[in-house]
């Protein structure tokens, strides 16, 4: 986790949203963003995401008896402009009628940076974001990365103390979200600026968060880093939502769980609590193909995709749905072939659950 003395650190405490339509956009939530920290939200559709953004930014106030704070500074009823946040969202919200330099320079312009500081400064960032060439084009002459490098410059010129990111890269294609992914990464670390993340890219907030809010339902489900969440969920939905997830039910008897096509063994992780119906749980890549005598489960093959480094097999026959197998470089089994399958380790979600108070 990167420390920055000079970085802010945020806390919210008893943070619950409810709108004037009586919708409960979030629950009363604690939460603890450390200084100089890159910290993810993620989770679906409509789970307060923004809503708990937008309490960090002074662009909306908590239920009362929610508090704020920006190091020991009370900010609950601060607005947005008296917090020095730097804001970027999936519209680029850039001013149409103004060039790329005169966007980026306009927060500086308007705290009262004289002229010759401004054009240093605007270049410095043009130059930082690899856009220098665009400098007097218009907005409405770029193309969608191009804009959110402006609007990315834009949001850091004045120096926020508190960087928030709502979708940046939504709108972008593929690629192109993975090349901006990498260069904000290098930015946030360069920079050493608090940041807040909001994203439903799970593969977004793994690479950016250092930590990860995972959201459902105007709750907390868990906070970790990406490596507890992907390996230590908190509970099924974590589990489910973060990556692939093979859930397959059955009957737990002496840390086997009997199933359709076979048995699978609790393993080192030692799942169930007592015998009983129950579940197992097991990423794409904590299978492998084995011979038949040796196969805790079997099942047929319904389909195979190559994926270049690895070949992804949906099987039938196990789990409710088809069970996902990702095993390395390319496999040579027909649809309809029957797989035996070794299962090298189980998911557990019965890890103790963060409260969203910062490590010490
Ligand atoms: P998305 O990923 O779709 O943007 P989100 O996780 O950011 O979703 P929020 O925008 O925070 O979700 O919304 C949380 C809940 O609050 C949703 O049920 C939404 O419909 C509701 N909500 C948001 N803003 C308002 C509002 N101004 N008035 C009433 N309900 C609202």
């Amino acid at each position: 986790m990167t420390f920055n003395d000079k970085a802010l650190a945020v806390r919210l405490e008893g943070c619950a949203k409810t709108f004037p339509d009586g919708t409960k956009a979030l629950q009363p939530l604690d939460l603890s963003i450390g200084a100089g920290e890159t910290l993810a939200f993620l989770g679906p559709s409509g789970c307060g995401k923004t809503t708990l953004l937008r309490l960090i930014a002074g662009l909306d106030i908590p239920d009362p008896g929610g508090r704020v704070w920006f190091d020991d500074q009370d900010v609950t009823a601060a607005p947005i402009e008296r917090r020095k946040v730097g804001m970027v969202f999936q519209s680029y919200a850039l001013f149409p009628n103004m060039t790329v330099a005169e966007n980026v320079g306009y927060g500086l312009k308007i705290a009262g940076m004289p002229r010759e500081r401004r054009r240093k400064r605007v270049d410095e960032l043009l130059a930082m974001m690899r856009i220098e060439a665009l400098a007097g084009r218009s907005i409405d002459q770029l193309s969608g990365g191009q804009r959110q490098r402006v609007a990315l410059a834009r949001a850091i010129a004045p120096r926020p103390r508190l960087l928030l990111f709502d979708e940046p890269l939504t709108a972008l294609d593929a690629k192109l979200r993975e090349t901006l992914r990498v260069e904000i990464n290098g930015l946030l670390r360069q920079l050493g600026t608090t940041a807040v993340y909001v994203t439903h890219d799970q593969a977004e907030a793994m690479a950016l968060g250092e930590r990860i809010v995972v959201m459902s339902h105007g709750r907390i489900a868990q906070i970790g880093t990406p490596h507890q969440i992907y390996h230590q969920p908190s509970d099924l939905f974590v589990a489910e939502f973060v990556g692939l997830m093979n859930r397959v039910d059955g009957e737990w008897k002496d840390g086997w769980l009997h199933c359709a096509g076979g048995r699978i063994p609790a393993g080192a992780n030692g799942v169930p609590g007592s015998d009983g119906p129950g579940n197992a749980l097991f990423r794409p890549e904590h299978a492998r193909l084995t011979q038949t005598e040796r196969a805790h489960v079997r099942g047929t093959l319904s389909a195979a995709f190559f994926l270049g480094d690895r070949t992804r097999l949906l099987i039938d026959g196990i789990g409710a749905g088809p069970v996902t197998v990702d095993l390395m470089g390319p496999v040579d089994l027909a649809v309809g072939a029957t797989v035996p399958l070794e299962i090298l380790s189980l998911t557990s979600t019965s890890s103790p659950r963060e409260t969203g108070v910062m490590p010490s």
